[in-house]
């Protein structure tokens, strides 16, 4: 009998006969892997663990803790989804069922939409077809047949997408029961492994997400191998929505986004507006202490600018549409780079300027289709804290450490604790996709190695995620419920220098090319904010707090001692309100806690008499009666320190 090559991930080698399946090499190797694994790879390529191997191959076996593996558990739980509603609702027209970052979803098309109840069917459904432990099968039909087979299903989107898409004459299918798909594959070997799972949501889509094409309604759901997984994204997902700082955002009056004006416009309320200039007040100290100037460039900038910058050639779909004024084009500026540049130009720059460090908390505007903007996070106006440094070359390597060094200090200075980093490079296969010099982008690119190294700092190395004009350093903060946002960025730029013909004289008296470093630690103040308020789930720590004390008189006989409270912490600098409503005591106390505001004080009878103040913190609740001047001590070392809690 013919044998194979079984290479395996430890360099074990094999021998078997020739068809053997992943599956059986596993079973003999690892019984408890085999009741886990997923899919297998053979030869870098992901194939079904009962797919008959032919030809020598290097193995290797993937779970869901692989993110591939997870990928084709979740595309596996798409198609028990699809079972299941096909089971109930045999009428049902099928789109797609790809898997998603956190789940899958299978869309369909039916003229009524599917109701709560109709989900839960679905659910249960889902539940027999999984204990049944039904095969995942890969079938080939030749395409006629498969053309054949969808038109007597009167599945008309099937038809289109074997059309467009299946390639040779064999068409790839899988069978679960009685339920077949056209699929590439690979899948889980049965539909046992979905140990858990649960239905999420039901929404609308266009097909091929083309408007004007019939609406599918997309099912959404998640998988896990194990129940306590499931729960443990359940219970994040709760977390999230909790801390959604679209409702937040409108629930404490922080900002607003009006239909009347536009999608993707941030409205920054007076408590979101307190926020950011105490933001951007710490901003601007530590630019001044740290060596930045702070310049500020016009909002709109003739057309040639852009021209010249390049941006119209590679970013024009994301900037708004030019301006005629004075038969001339403006257009609204979608980065600050150009205005920093012109400072830089308008005179004659020497070596002893440099590094040249300008700052700006820049607002920038960038066309986003209406469908993706969301909340603060993805808007068409927004604020750059940006700045430009232009320097020589032997410098860089020391700005380049002092702007990460200011971007974990611009994050930890406001809660956060935990970071990635990432250090992203050319791919050294493509030097046609990247602007510059092979020689400057090793120069650069071992600079930012060096300042990483020297500061001991962790980070994933990301070969070709460099930008075409430089490599780049990009810092993520990981939030209170463990998710990463990317924030900080910090960009070596070799053609915008050599676009505007930038120069230096040198020591030597001669022109040099300087070159530009782009940062922004917060990446725009209002996707910071929009961050802080979910870390924070809006209870902000209390030197952030828009209102950071409330007083609360248990009647009006005390409004006066509290008028006094109240006076005497803003003569303190503190913001205060005072809830002289003839509201019940418990009501006001309610409202300030959903407010988030960190201290109630509450006085009546006894504290005007005495001088003090019943004091009740947000998080840790009644902390009794305290005489005003030691409350106050405590509220000042609290902002003092930046403590987190109240
Ligand atoms: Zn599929
Ligand atoms: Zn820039």
């Amino acid at each position: 009998m013919a044998t194979i090559k079984i290479t395996l991930p430890e360099g074990q080698v094999e021998q078997v006969p020739k068809g053997t399946t992943p599956l059986e090499v596993l079973k003999k190797l690892n019984a408890r892997l085999a009741e886990q694994a997923v899919v297998a790879k053979s030869n870098g390529e992901l194939v079904d663990l009962d797919q008959p191997l032919e030809r020598d191959s290097a193995l290797a076996f993937l779970t869901p803790d692989d993110p591939d593996g997870m990928f084709v558990f979740r595309h596996s739980s798409a198609h028990l989804l699809a079972a299941a509603v096909l089971e109930l609702f045999p009428d049902v027209k099928l789109g797609v069922g790809p898997p998603t970052d956190n789940g899958f979803f299978y869309e369909f098309f039916r003229e009524q939409p599917f109701t709560p109840d109709d989900l839960a069917k679905i659910e249960k459904k889902m539940g027999e077809l999984r204990d049944a432990d039904i095969p995942n099968q890969r079938k080939f039909l030749p395409r006629a047949e498969a053309m054949r087979l969808y038109e007597q299903q009167k599945q008309t989107f099937k038809c289109e997408l074997v059309t467009e898409k299946a390639e040779g004459d064999q068409v790839s299918f899988y069978v679960t029961g009685k339920f077949i798909d056209f699929c590439r594959g690979p899948h889980i070997p049965s539909t046992g492994r979905i140990k858990a799972f649960k239905i999420l949501s039901v929404a609308g889509a266009y097909w091929k997400g083309v408007e004007g094409n019939p609406q599918m309604q997309r099912i959404y759901g998640t998988s896990f191998p194990s129940e306590a997984e499931l729960a443990d994204f359940l219970h994040r997902m709760e977390e999230a929505k909790r801390r959604d700082h679209r409702r937040l955002g409108p629930e404490l009056d922080l900002f607003s986004i009006q239909e009347e004006a536009g999608p993707g416009l941030i409205f920054w309320h007076p408590k979101g507006g307190l926020v950011r200039t105490l933001m951007e007040d710490w901003l601007r100290k530590e630019y001044l202490r740290r060596g930045y100037q702070l310049v500020f460039t016009p909002h709109v900038l003739r057309q040639e600018l852009w021209q010249t910058s390049g941006h119209l050639n590679w970013y024009k779909e994301n900037m708004f549409p030019a301006m005629e004024v004075e038969k001339a084009p403006y257009q609204l500026k979608p980065m600050n780079c150009p205005g920093h540049i012109l400072i830089y130009k308008d005179r004659r720059r020497s070596y002893r300027e440099l590094p040249l460090r300008l700052a700006e908390l820049g607002t920038v505007y960038r066309y986003e289709r209406s469908g993706v903007v969301h909340g603060l996070l993805r808007v068409r106006g927004f604020t750059v804290d940006d700045a430009h440094i232009f320097c020589m070359p032997e410098q860089v390597e020391g700005e380049i450490q002092s702007c990460v060094e200011f971007a974990l200090d611009a994050l930890k200075t406001f809660g956060f604790e935990r970071f990635e980093v990432e250090l992203s490079v050319r791919d050294p296969a493509h030097p046609e996709h990247y602007a510059g010099q092979p020689a400057d982008w090793d120069h650069a690119e071992g600079a930012l190695l060096k300042a990483l190294e020297h500061m001991r700092i962790p980070f994933k190395r990301m070969v070709g995620e460099a930008v075409f004009y430089g490599p780049k350093i990009d810092v993520k903060l990981v939030d209170a419920i463990g998710r990463p946002w990317q924030l900080s960025t910090v960009q070596f730029d070799f053609n915008l220098p050599e676009r505007f013909d930038l120069h230096y004289t040198g020591a030597d008296g001669a022109f040099h090319r300087p070159v530009m470093v782009h940062r922004a630690l917060w990446g725009s103040v209002e996707r910071f904010f929009g961050v802080l308020i979910e870390h924070y789930a809006g209870a902000f720590p209390v030197w952030l707090a828009p209102v950071q004390v409330t007083v609360l008189p248990v009647s009006e006989k005390v409004n006066d001692y509290a008028e006094n409270v109240a006076g005497a912490l803003r003569a303190a600098g503190f913001r205060v309100e005072l809830d002289a409503r003839s509201e019940k005591l418990q009501a006001k106390i309610r409202d300030a806690q959903l407010q988030k505001i960190p201290y109630m004080l509450v006085v009546g009878g006894k504290e005007a008499a005495a001088g003090t103040v019943s004091v009740r913190s947000r998080s840790r609740g009644d902390l009794g009666p305290q005489p005003l001047a030691d409350f106050q001590a405590e509220l000042a070392r609290r902002v003092e320190t930046r403590a987190v809690e109240a």
